[in-house]
């Protein structure tokens, strides 16, 4: 067995329970308290490790937390490695008491096990036994741990982009394709909220005299749904929609929170002014939207390619099966890659079940890619 994988092996108890410390702190990106206790819980374990360790506050979210690795005499970051993890979760609070961490064989259940706290451990423990066995790479690298991605990265996108460009790679702990493919392209994601005013009336005694915004509303949703074109991997989805007051009251009012996914740049700049632009059928009644391409897409370019063939070569050195595939999910490698920096995602678990009830990580895949990621903050 290669040194580096039997060291990961050797890990093996350790990586679980700090995987299980990590599941069973809740931290929903809307809560800025919890985030701020994992993202220090982090900031802290990375500087027992000898990383210079940087909290970074932003409003309404929790702390963001940098740690860098500097070899001796560099205080530069550039050139460096940029590892990428999200330390908040789509869950709320109470998920754990509901379902804590559990390992069963080779399977860890609980929240956010596989989106992507596996993820966490396999950078924090891969940086740890270079450290450990005096084989750090002759330049920085750097951990950003970013506490709003669910939401967007509204607050860390500039953080992430400011560390990117000073990078001469960026290695994103995402999970991987199920069951175990790294992310060599990801569409693109926009947002939008759309509102329809109109005007209200009593439904009984005067009916003619309103105009129903959900009338508007349900038009401008069938237009919007009509803008999916598979071919191109276009989807529109209107995800939630709210409006009136009650059922014999006309409604004057109704929004929708709209997702938007492209597969390329010109797709966006085709689409989007669609949606920003949409006009009114009914007379009297009103659209307001807002929004915009908040990811752009990750293109599988050259980079991102050879930075690939790298992990997969390095994949065989370990006896590890490596593959590529692209998803309709963004993530921040989205960010990074459309600066031309070379990006390879889905690094992270090696199970399924992202955002959902049944996600699962497989224990013996976060050992190997914990082998995986070493050799190739190593090598490239
Ligand atoms: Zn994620």
């Amino acid at each position: 067995m290669h040194p580096v994988l039997k060291d990961a092996h050797e890990r093996r108890e350790e990586m679980v329970s700090l995987l299980e410390t990590l599941v069973n702190m809740d931290s929903p990106s809307t809560d800025p308290e919890k985030t701020t206790a994992i993202s220090h819980f982090v900031g802290e374990w990375c500087r027992d490790t000898g990383a210079e360790v940087e909290y970074i506050s932003r409003p309404n979210v929790g702390d963001h937390v940098r740690a860098t690795w500097y070899p001796e005499g560099v205080q530069s970051l550039d050139d460096g490695l940029l590892l990428l993890c999200h330390l908040d979760t789509v869950w709320p609070v109470g998920e754990v008491a509901e379902r804590p961490f559990k390992v069963e064989g080779d399977v860890a259940t609980g929240p956010a096990v596989f989106d992507m706290k596996t993820g966490a451990v396999q950078a924090l423990v891969a940086v740890k036994m270079m450290v450990e066995s005096g084989s750090m790479p002759d330049r920085p690298i750097t951990l950003l741990c970013n506490t709003d991605e669910e939401n967007g990265s509204l607050t860390s996108r500039p953080i992430i982009e400011d560390l990117a460009k000073r990078s001469s790679h960026v290695l994103v702990l995402e999970p991987s394709v199920p069951p175990g493919a790294l992310k060599t392209f990801r569409k693109g994601v926009g947002r939008f909220d759309v509102t329809t005013r109109g005007r209200a009336s009593h439904s009984g005694a005067d009916h003619a005299a309103g105009i129903s915004a959900i009338d508007e509303m349900a038009r401008q949703i069938l237009y919007l749904h009509s803008l999916t074109d598979y071919d191109t991997g276009t989807t529109v989805n209107v995800g939630v929609v709210e409006g009136g007051s009650r059922s014999n009251v006309v409604a004057d009012r109704c929004t929708a929170r709209v997702d938007l996914r492209v597969s390329s740049i010109e797709e966006g700049d085709r689409i989007v002014p669609k949606i920003l632009g949409l006009t009114p059928e009914l007379e009297g009644a009103t659209v307001e939207v807002t929004g915009g391409l908040n990811r752009p897409p990750m293109e599988r370019t050259e980079g991102i390619v050879k930075a690939f063939e790298k992990a997969r070569g390095l994949g065989q050195e370990l006896g590890l099966e490596i593959e590529e595939a692209g998803t309709g999910g963004g993530s921040d490698g989205n960010f990074t890659a459309a600066l031309g920096v070379p990006t390879l995602d889905g690094l992270g678990a090696v199970g399924a079940g992202g955002h959902a009830i049944d996600e699962w990580a497989s224990v013996q895949g976060m050992i190997e890619r914990t082998a995986l990621l070493v050799r190739l903050l190593q090598e490239l």
